[in-house]
């Protein structure tokens, strides 16, 4: 029998403490603290401005930050020490993440796409990664595109190639930034049913979104952020059902 170790912040999966970021002198991020649980699916929802994807791409160790640690499991990955951001690559890697815009490497096909990674930084062989990439993106109905080139696909195929891609790292943790706000209303659906699908597999998830009927269905747990502080976080029922904040209700408002 195998016990899970004993991990400094009780059973979290990732801890955000007192995080502040800002670029140059304006604080975008202004002391922030979550701590996410195996298997929970947080949805931030708040203003256009609020440090959501910000926050995302500090978690992602894109980001230089002035105060505060991330931990991963237990084993904390980004640290501000002495105005310098420490970030250990190795436990970055366990994130993946999917950007609002494609990001997908326009001269390689889809398999290129999807094996480049595994190939070139993780060192796994061709065959295998082909192999893998072939069985993903059958399970994503994208078998048929496998060798077609992204300015072939559309805007909700390239969404699915791009969080495959990122699925061929074996991610514990997936973050999405706005994937479906780009899209053409008809496309929004497709993109958001393989997001259910790897929910319902119990990957954890930090999501982004504008969509309250997919925020409604997919998340464990909600943040309501503004101006670079969480305002309210809680379940759903409660926070998009009825918010203690007025903050958060005024926000619900104008989205609904
Ligand atoms: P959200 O995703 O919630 O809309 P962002 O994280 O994109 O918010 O942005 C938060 C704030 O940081 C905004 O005021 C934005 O203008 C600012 N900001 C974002 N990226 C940069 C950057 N590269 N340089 C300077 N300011 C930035
Ligand atoms: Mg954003």
């Amino acid at each position: 029998m195998t016990v899970a170790p004993a991990q400094g912040d009780g059973s979290a999966l990732l801890c955000v403490k007192g995080l502040r970021m800002g670029y140059g002198p304006v604080e975008v991020l202004k002391g922030m603290d979550i701590e996410m649980k195996p298997g929970e699916r947080v949805v931030l929802i708040g203003p256009s401005g609020s440090g959501k994807s910000t926050l995302l791409r500090v978690m992602m160790g894109l980001e230089q930050i002035q105060h505060g640690q991330i931990t991963f499991g237990g084993d904390p990955y980004i640290t501000a020490d002495k105005g310098k951001t420490k970030i250990d690559i190795g436990v970055r890697k366990k994130i993946g993440m999917v950007f609002q815009h494609y990001t997908l490497f326009p001269h390689l096909s889809v398999l290129g796409n999807l094996i480049l990674a595994p190939c070139k930084v993780a060192g796994e062989s061709r065959s295998s990664a082909s192999e893998r990439a072939r069985a993903l993106l059958e399970r994503l109905g994208l078998s048929h595109r496998v060798d077609a080139y992204p300015a072939q696909l559309s805007g909700g195929q390239k969404q699915r190639v791009a969080i495959a891609r990122a699925l061929m790292l074996d991610p514990k943790l997936m973050l999405f930034d706005e994937v479906t706000s780009a899209l053409d209303p008809e496309l929004v659906a497709e993109v958001e049913q393989v997001i259910l699908q790897l929910a319902a597999q119990n990957m954890p998830m930090m999501i982004v979104t504008h969509d309250m009927w997919f925020a409604k269905n997919i998340a464990s747990r909600v943040i309501f952020a503004a101006e670079g502080r969480i305002i309210e976080d809680g379940p759903p029922e409660q926070v998009l059902g009825n918010p203690r904040e007025e903050r958060t209700r005024e926000f619900l408002e104008r989205v609904f």
